[in-house]
């Protein structure tokens, strides 16, 4: 290559929310990027920078201020506080750092921003650049969201209510997403969520992390309002099709962890006997609650592999656990992705983030849903009522789940009556997610038209 030439045929920067679910999915698209011959950037916060292990391969990492660099956004005070900051400081540091590739030699063609970032659409328009809205949740959250927006839908929804929305399922109370019931408790989640449609007919791409199969009519019916497209899922290359260069690790870890000693364990264990129990990375659950899953876990006879982070650690009752440890683990953080591909994992009891549910979809592991809040409800709906990959956990008026609930949905799903339904429906869907990222599928082909929008400009 002569000095001075490029070997990348355009460059993308991929700003996603400064949270673990966001960085995730959003740096596994930008490495699809690479893949197709371009520079990809990924911007993060410089708390988030050193704060979060980044592993990024191939792409670049840029850190930007969002005015709150010593704690992030603890340090803003609350979220409505935090997001007004980010968004008064992102828009002139992410300009800045635009400028500085310029002035660098890697003029940006293209920004990928989350959807929760709508001001970063302003900041791309400016410069002439290529905007494209990344949405982390799935087409039918988001298009309830879209509802609540535009008046269709008035939260909060009535306990009694069956929500039906044009091409979504009927969602009683516990399907709908998690502010919509108590809406007063979470003003600054719900104007984010309801923000990202402000600006989205401006966008010149609206990218969904999800594959047209999963969610068929809803992304019919939203390809008739915007450029949308489905990407998903955005798991690491190797767990879905040709290996990429440099995508050994699934990028973003919050915590450090020892992932030897519990791969060696499940090495141990029988296929299908051990249930891997997460609930992603800001759930919190109150002492009784945890005393209950523990029971339910130990009721159930099961090998179990529990991550429970180290602020949750405290709240687990000692006594119990030492009585369990023959049967199982407790990590404070795991490769979960490489955990839910290892062949002794049967069952994963999950809080239904959206990552964490397409990961288990694409890896074929039948599900036991504990949604808490936000998205998690109406995932939890689709892996049950739709995907048909899992049961859900009945809470009782304190919304704790008991420990005869935890017992028999374990069993249910591992060796109960539609235990051997559910694994054929995982089978299914795990291959359906390999066919669409894969050479000509449905997603795979979407990547390449969007890349090819903005290498003719
Ligand atoms: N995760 C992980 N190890 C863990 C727990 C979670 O690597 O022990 C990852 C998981 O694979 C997923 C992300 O953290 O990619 C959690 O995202 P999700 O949307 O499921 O939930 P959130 O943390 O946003 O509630």
């Amino acid at each position: 290559m002569a000095k001075g030439e490029r070997d990348y045929t355009a460059h993308v920067l991929v700003l996603p929310y400064p949270a673990q679910g966001h960085i995730n999915p959003t740096l596994q698209f930008a490495k699809r990027l690479v893949s197709r011959g371009l520079k990809a950037t990924l911007v993060t916060t410089i708390f988030i920078s050193k704060t979060i292990e980044i592993e990024p391969g191939p792409v670049g990492v840029e850190p930007i201020s969002d005015g709150c660099d010593e704690a992030g956004y603890a340090e803003a005070g609350s979220v409505e506080a935090y997001l007004e900051r980010l968004e008064a400081v992102g828009q002139r540091t992410l300009a800045e750092l635009l400028d500085k590739q310029a002035q660098a030699g890697h003029p940006v063609s293209c920004l990928v921003y989350d959807s929760f970032l709508t001001w970063a659409l302003g900041v791309a328009k400016g410069l002439g650049l290529t905007g494209a809205s990344f949405f982390t949740q799935t087409c039918s959250v988001s298009a309830v969201h879209y509802h609540v927006y535009h008046g269709n839908l008035k939260v909060p929804v009535d306990v009694l209510t069956t929500v039906t929305l044009p091409a979504l399922p009927a969602l009683g109370i516990s399907d709908v997403p998690g502010f919509f019931s108590d809406v007063l408790s979470y003003p600054g989640y719900m104007k984010l969520l309801l923000n990202q449609f402000s600006n989205l007919e401006n966008a010149d791409w609206v990218l969904f992390n999800t594959f047209d199969k999963l969610e068929e009519q809803m992304v019919k019916w939203m390809e008739e309002r915007w450029r949308m497209i489905t990407i998903g899922p955005t798991l690491p290359s190797m767990y879905l099709d040709k290996r990429l260069e440099g995508d050994e690790n699934y990028s973003v870890n919050l915590y450090k962890q020892d992932i030897a000693a519990y791969m060696k364990w499940l090495d141990t264990k029988p296929t299908g006997s051990v249930v891997y129990i997460s609930f992603g990375s800001l759930v919190e659950l109150s002492e009784e609650h945890m005393e209950e899953l523990a029971c339910g876990i130990r009721g159930s006879n099961k090998y179990f592999l529990w991550v429970v982070r180290e602020i949750e650690k405290k709240k687990l009752p000692a006594k119990l656990i030492e009585d369990m440890e023959d049967k199982g683990m407790i990590v404070t953080w795991s490769k979960q992705i490489e955990v839910l591909a290892h062949e002794a994992v049967g069952c994963f009891v999950t809080h239904c983030g959206w990552n964490s549910t397409m990961e288990a979809l694409c890896l074929g592991v039948p599900m036991v849903c504990m949604p808490q809040w936000t998205d998690q409800p109406t995932n939890a709906k689709f892996v049950v009522d739709v995907w048909g990959v899992g049961v859900r956990l009945k809470v009782d008026d304190k919304g704790i789940v008991r420990r005869e609930e935890m017992e028999s949905c374990i069993k249910e799903v591992m060796e109960g009556e539609r235990s051997e339904e559910i694994k054929r429906n995982a089978k299914k869907w795990k291959e359906l997610s390999k066919e669409a990222m894969d050479e000509g599928g449905s997603s795979d082909k979407n990547i390449d038209e969007f890349v090819a929008s903005f290498l003719k400009t």
